[in-house]
């Protein structure tokens, strides 16, 4: 069992990596990718890793209490699609953490989401809704950018939120369209993002695409050089689900899973978290893929 979709406290997530991999080791999980939105902070945050494979880092080989896990390194890149203003999602995996140009073009996009966050505080207050911008950085803690996520759980502490039941209700209806903390927000164009994971080393993966509302523009994508599509995702019906696989194999890419598990206390964020390891990462990692970009797992 494995999961290839993971976020932890260096983005929007509850737990610390290092929690991560006790969480997956006691699950049994044989390899875990952490794939933080828009960083690889977390994955440095990993003490004692030793990366093997071409060019850099690319996979890690773990033993916790006995057990081996495997680490693959991965990102998750936010992206705009500019023709259609919508919000696509592209994950990397098997990237070089280190790589330069991760951070010379990742920066940039925290700093902007973290002036949403700010934004967002602000136009809350207009309406009454009163939390200081210091209480969503206290619960953003060790996070390289300020999300939405942190601005709940400040709320939360407030009294605004009374059950986390309500907290996906809450989160559409302050954040979503016409809601006061609607900030429409642009990130790096797609074929950027594509092009800075392919940059990085890493293998570009489409991720939930049916919960992106995305569908239609898979072909495009796959045109600007992605390489696989996550068909198994919390957010997808069994219907999508079948969709994208049908889709992935029409086009001969990677068909990938995984839980985009961001917590794991029951209190935290996402409306639908499936447990850590809880999706099937479907046909697994990829035997062959084009060229160096296929991550040496072998050890
Ligand atoms: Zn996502
Ligand atoms: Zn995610």
């Amino acid at each position: 069992m494995m999961d290839l979709h993971v976020h932890t406290t260096a983005s929007d997530g509850a737990m610390h990596p290092m929690r991560i991999l006790d969480e997956a080791a006691l699950r049994d999980l044989s390899l875990v990718a952490i794939t933080d939105h828009d960083t690889t902070e977390g994955l440095r945050a990993i003490a004692g890793t030793e990366w093997v494979g071409e060019e850099g880092g690319r996979a890690a080989l773990l033993t916790i209490e006995g057990r081996y896990l495997r680490l693959l390194p991965g990102i998750e890149v936010s992206a705009t699609h500019l023709g259609t203003g919508r919000g696509v999602h592209i994950l990397g995996y098997g990237i070089d953490i280190g790589a330069p140009v991760l951070e010379e073009v990742l920066a940039p996009v925290r700093a902007r989401r973290t002036h949403y966050a700010e934004t967002i505080v602000h136009r809350l207050a207009e309406v009454g809704i009163r939390i200081t911008w210091d209480e969503v950085l206290a619960q953003a803690g060790g996070s390289t950018a300020v999300y939405k996520t942190h601005i709940l759980a400040a709320l939360w502490e407030k009294g605004y939120v009374r059950s986390w039941s309500q907290a996906p209700n809450v989160f559409r209806r302050l954040f979503g369209p016409g809601g006061p903390g609607h900030v429409p927000e642009t990130s790096l164009e797609v074929r950027l993002a594509i092009e800075l994971i392919l940059s990085a080393g890493g293998i570009p993966v489409v991720a939930h695409p049916g919960a992106s509302g995305i569908l239609d523009l898979l072909p495009q994508l796959v045109d600007w050089g992605i390489q696989g599509i996550e068909a198994h995702h919390p957010d997808h019906a069994p219907a999508t689900a079948d969709a994208c696989e049908r889709f992935g194999r029409e086009r001969g890419i990677w068909i990938t899973g995984g839980s985009d598990y961001h917590g794991g206390n029951g209190r935290y964020y996402k409306e639908v978290d499936g447990p850590l390891g809880g999706v099937p990462a479907s046909t697994g990692l990829p035997a062959r893929l084009p060229g160096a970009r296929q991550p040496s797992l072998h050890f």
